[in-house]
């Protein structure tokens, strides 16, 4: 069984006018992400590290902000499940950890929901996803309250070879 890491990394403004969505669930705030997508700086962590994880490109290779189909894009329902089926064929993912680095609002009530979310795309028991929130105590890594840094690692775990004698059936309900 062979394994292999990938660390994403993902920086959003907040900004007035936007909603705020984070891992998929619509956060009750005044302002919201800034993208091009609905800005879900969560997710697009997450799939970076898929990415990167499998040894692919970055994420802005196969979703360009400039093409309009993406415009607005639910990233939880549309990117982050095509992410999963260009890795699917080779690789399930082990476990998930994420880091989410913002001011406001308190992330805690919304935890559960976004790690029901992704075990729920990327086809993963829940207990092995970690979403974790923390500040940066006035050391303004980041703007405060002007956006939010997302950090993901996480591991694939490669599937097994194709063996030379495939069996049809089960090749047909993968
Ligand atoms: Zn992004």
């Amino acid at each position: 069984m062979s394994f292999r890491t990938g660390s994403g990394f993902d920086l959003h403004r907040i900004v007035p006018g936007r909603k705020m969505i984070l891992g998929g669930v619509d956060i009750p705030y005044d302002r919201g992400f800034l993208g091009h997508s609905d800005g879900d700086v969560l997710v697009h962590s997450v799939c970076s590290a898929l990415l990167g994880a499998a040894g692919m490109k970055d994420l802005g290779t196969y979703f360009p902000d400039t093409d309009p189909k993406w415009k607005n894009a639910d990233s939880l329902r549309i990117i982050l499940p095509e992410v999963h089926q260009m890795i699917a064929k080779r690789f399930s993912v082990y476990n998930l950890d994420i880091t989410v680095v913002m001011e406001k609002p308190k992330l805690a009530p919304y935890i559960d929901s976004i790690k029901k979310n992704l075990a729920r795309t990327l086809q993963l028991d829940v207990n092995r996803i970690a979403v974790k929130a923390t500040r940066t105590e006035e050391c303004f890594l980041i703007p405060p309250n002007e956006a939010a840094l997302v950090l993901v690692s996480l591991l694939l775990r490669e599937k097994r070879t194709v063996s030379r004698k495939p069996d049809a059936r089960r090749s047909k309900t993968k």
